[in-house]
């Protein structure tokens, strides 16, 4: 789960991390009345998106020599019409794709005069089992540039969860970002800050870009990017309450509500798989036979017939949808028991598009059987290969 950068630096704040002073606003007069609150007379007003590149955005509404994002204002003035200029329109980054993102919400923060631009960034490295702290000298807004072409600019620290932050660990960081005398001691303690932070939420991966040096001598979070472990937010009540669902994509909501984890993609075969890995494996046989999935979906071990339906419905809401291929491995579940579902959900969605059906598993011949009496025209497959050719020809034929 991601959130905003103005709740990630409250978060930070509470684990007593130093954040710039600000607040969020939901309109104009909000955005001028948190500008009033600070102490001026450099404001930052910024675009609260969940996507990341949004100084060097554009708004596809405004002409594109216009403003990005993230923009300094030096009155109140300025925040009033740079707040008018961002909310509502539509912010285009290099994380949002084409589309871009609709700007609901703005944080208005204390300027910083910045003197230093580093980057410091944690995520769960599943490769080595340990955290991965991650520093650049090259902070600022082209990290991804840095990583292609400099790589060696960029130095990473792990951390056995095990042993915890060791003060080798807080030098190591400190080194890596060259620093001398107090800065290098603050970077020491603000590195352990951010790894304890980052272990008592769970975060999946916490990037602070820039971490910045002020002219006066401070580090600082001047921007940061939190997102969470969805498996253990049933601990962090107070951080689950901070999902912004109108960042999310509309079935990825729904689906969640049921309980199935679902992604969008761009192909024209639905997917309806229980497992992670057979889904995988269904997307990559579409693929194999030339067509390409519009969705990962993962109904999960229990695939009940509200779930069944559910699924069914969500995929369906996708225009771009010409065919649907299950394929379901009744091990928890048996095969009798789906096939019913899929009957039942087939008829209740009043299923327009072809459907291939692969089962397997305990009582397989029974659901075959429940299929073909259904009278719907689902077609049967025996295996995965036999299933993904089927519903590719089933599709081309029906185009
Ligand atoms: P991003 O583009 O989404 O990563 O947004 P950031 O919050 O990182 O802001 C982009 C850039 O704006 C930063 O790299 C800074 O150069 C600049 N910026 C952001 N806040 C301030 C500030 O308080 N003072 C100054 N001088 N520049 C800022
Ligand atoms: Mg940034």
């Amino acid at each position: 789960m991601n959130i905003h950068e103005y709740q990630a630096k409250e978060l930070l704040a509470k684990h007593g991390i130093a954040v710039p002073a600000g607040h969020a606003a939901l309109s104009v007069e909000e955005a001028v009345e948190a500008a009033k609150k600070l102490p001026g007379p450099l404001y930052v007003v910024k675009a609260q998106i969940h996507a990341g590149g949004r100084g060097k955005g554009k708004f596809k509404e405004l002409d594109a020599d216009a403003k990005g994002g993230v923009r300094l204002a030096h009155s109140l003035d300025d925040v009033r019409k740079d707040a008018g200029e961002m909310l509502g329109n539509t912010l285009v980054t290099v994380q949002t794709g084409d589309d871009g993102k609709q700007v609901n919400r703005l944080y208005v923060t204390d300027g910083v005069d910045i003197a230093e631009e580093y980057y410091l960034s944690m995520l769960v490295d599943r490769a080595s089992g340990q955290v991965a702290m991650i520093v650049s000298t090259e902070g600022g807004m082209d990290i991804e540039e840095v990583a292609h072409h400099t790589p060696e600019k960029i130095a990473t620290i792990t951390i056995d969860p095990a042993q915890g932050f060791m003060p080798h660990h807080g030098r190591a960081v400190a080194f890596a970002l060259k620093l001398d005398g107090d800065l290098n001691k603050q970077a020491q303690k603000l590195s352990k800050q951010l790894y304890e932070a980052f272990m008592a939420m769970d975060c999946e991966m916490l990037e602070i870009n820039p971490l910045v040096e002020t002219k006066d001598g401070q580090l600082l979070v001047l921007d940061t990017k939190m997102s969470f472990d969805g498996n253990a937010l049933f601990r962090h009540k107070d951080i689950a309450g901070l999902r912004d669902e109108t960042e999310e994509d509309p079935a990825e909501v729904e689906a969640s509500e049921y309980d199935l984890a679902y992604i969008k993609l761009d192909g024209n075969i639905g997917c309806m798989v229980n497992g992670a890995g057979l889904a995988m494996a269904t997307m990559d046989i579409i693929k194999l036979n030339g067509a390409f999935p519009a969705n990962f979906l993962d109904v999960g071990g229990g695939a009940t017939t509200e779930k069944v339906t559910a699924a069914f419905k969500i995929i369906l809401k996708d225009p771009a949808v010409e065919g649907i291929l299950v394929n379901i491995f009744g091990g928890i579940m048996k095969c009798d028991v789906i096939a019913n579902g899929i009957v039942q959900a087939a008829k209740d969605v009043n299923l327009s598009v072809p459907l291939v059906v692969r089962l397997e598993g305990t009582n397989v011949q029974a659901g075959k059987e429940i299929l073909e009496s259904s009278g719907l025209p689902i077609v049967s497959a025996d295996d995965l290969g036999d299933a993904a050719k089927k519903i590719v020809a089933e599709v081309k034929k029906a185009a």
